[in-house]
């Protein structure tokens, strides 16, 4: 590999297939914007800039892409000296930022995978140091991947991504699409291929088995046959990776709009099996005779929500997709005579004890979607004790459509909706001057102060509950 920039490029894109301007009729209008000043800014100051991975893979099949990644031969430190707007962030990979008033664009430096080659000379001492802190590759005993972070060509930035779809490259001098792994044919043909053997891809970063679920679910794709059988034989060491990447890779999943095919995927690989085995057993089994149905029906409800571009918070997604699975755990408990509330909270940090090994979800996110099905019982309470500190807890909303969702078609629930969601549409108070009572209509609700008991020992006794 030659260092010189302008050669080292030039004899890379040889072994590209070229997709010339006029073959593939992107057009550029249908570019985020701040990408294309980027590229240009790159191109004008001498380097080379591609637009990458999904962003193309997506204007290909005419699809909206969710995001616009860049990648450059200039070095972190080069486009930071370029843009002023940029800042460099990752430990594991070092990236360049670039800001805008309601974005950031990724900027990515060319990587390569694993390679014994010696490492090119360092161009600048704080280069040389940041090489020192971070040793280029580092993999586990196991093959995966622990750190990578080795500068390198466009081609062997190509080859190091997961799949050939997600492979292309736009080229800002030429307005062509280059291919150096046959996505093109894989993405005319519909097809998922991890790049190179998918044993070790899936080994060096098992994270990708998911991904190449979830691509082939959105896109309407099929895994090709050598990928798939890899993906089957390593679905168990799924839970290599690491738990709070495999929550925020869920949610990709889950909220991608096909969660329904996504989730059937899971299960025919025994990716789900490994990922939620305790679900799982409980998802084949049946209660008193029925079959737990409420998860299929809410991938579908969650799908057509974000089919249709609703937001659906982080904790209404789990009440909706395992709210019928700790009811169960919560029945089961108050059997065994715990009270209502105790046996759901029980019931939750059971469901959460299970999952978290694997799949880490916040407490933050965990207690409010306890705090969903446990609030239930609430709605039952009409008009009960100030129902305005109900209707203005910040998950009202959440409480009421998880109700409606899971209950909302028996009648007596259909009541206690509407009359909460009175309730709701109340006017909220207008706050008076003081000295100008009495001069205004406005409607006031008297707030009751809560007194605060001392009990002898000092504490207040809201403190001791
Ligand atoms: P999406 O539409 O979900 O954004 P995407 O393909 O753009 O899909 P990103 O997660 O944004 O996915 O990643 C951008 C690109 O980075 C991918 O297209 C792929 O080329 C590469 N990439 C992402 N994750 C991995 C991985 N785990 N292993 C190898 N390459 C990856
Ligand atoms: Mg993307």
């Amino acid at each position: 590999m030659k260092s010189g920039n302008g050669n080292r490029f030039k004899e890379e894109n040889e072994s590209a297939v070229i997709i010339t301007r006029q073959e593939h009729g992107i057009s550029r209008k249908l570019m985020n914007q701040n990408a294309l000043r980027i590229l240009y800014r790159l191109k004008d100051n001498g380097f080379v800039g591609y637009l990458v991975g999904g962003c193309v893979r997506d204007l290909l099949l005419g699809r909206e892409p969710k995001d616009f990644d860049v990648v450059t031969n200039a070095t972190p430190g080069e486009v930071k000296r370029i843009f002023r707007n940029c800042r460099l962030v990752g430990r594991r990979f070092r990236l360049a930022h670039i800001h805008f008033q309601n974005e950031i664009i990724e900027v990515a430096t060319f990587r390569s995978q694993a390679t014994d080659e010696p490492e090119p000379e360092p161009k600048a001492a704080d280069e040389a140091e940041q090489r020192q802190r971070h040793p280029r590759m580092l993999k586990d005993d196991d093959g995966m991947i622990l750190r990578d972070n080795v500068y390198g060509t466009p081609a062997e930035d190509a080859l190091r991504r997961d799949f050939t779809v997600n492979a292309l490259s736009y080229s800002i001098a030429d307005f062509s699409i280059m291919d150096y792994t046959g996505g093109l044919a894989d993405l005319n043909a519909g097809i998922i291929r991890t790049i190179g053997d998918p044993t070790v891809r899936f080994q060096e970063d098992p994270v990708r088995m998911l991904r190449a679920v979830r691509f082939a679910a959105q896109l309407g794709f099929t895994i090709e046959e050598e990928t798939r059988a890899a993906l089957v034989a390593a679905a168990d060491t799924i839970v290599r990776s690491a738990p709070p990447r495999l929550y925020d890779e869920m949610l990709k999943l889950l909220f991608s709009g096909e969660g329904a095919k996504c989730c059937d995927l899971l299960r025919q690989t025994g990716l789900f099996q490994a990922l939620l085995p305790a679900f799982s057993a409980w998802l084949g089994a049946e209660s008193e005779g029925f079959p737990h149905t409420r998860f299929g029906e809410m991938l579908s409800y969650v799908d057509s929500r974000v089919q249709q571009g609703d937001k659906i918070s982080q904790p209404l997604l789990l009440a909706l997709l395992f709210g019928e699975y700790i009811d169960d755990k919560a029945d089961r408990l108050r059997r065994q005579g715990a009270p209502w509330q105790q046996s759901v909270n029980a019931a939750v940090a059971e469901f959460m004890g299970e999952t978290c090994p694997v799949i880490m979800i916040a407490n933050r996110v965990g207690s409010a979607f306890r705090d969903i099905i446990s609030q239930q019982i609430r709605l039952k309470k009409i008009p009960g004790r100030r129902p305005e500190s109900f209707t203005e807890r910040p998950d009202f909303n959440d409480i009421i459509e998880y109700c409606r969702i899971t209950r909302g078609d028996k009648k007596d629930v259909a009541k206690q909706l509407d009359w909460w969601l009175a309730q709701a549409r109340q006017p909220v108070p207008i706050p008076v001057p003081e000295g100008l009572a009495g001069e205004t209509e406005a409607p006031q609700r008297k707030r009751r102060k809560r007194r605060r008991r001392r009990s002898q020992n000092g504490k207040s006794s809201a403190d001791a509950a």
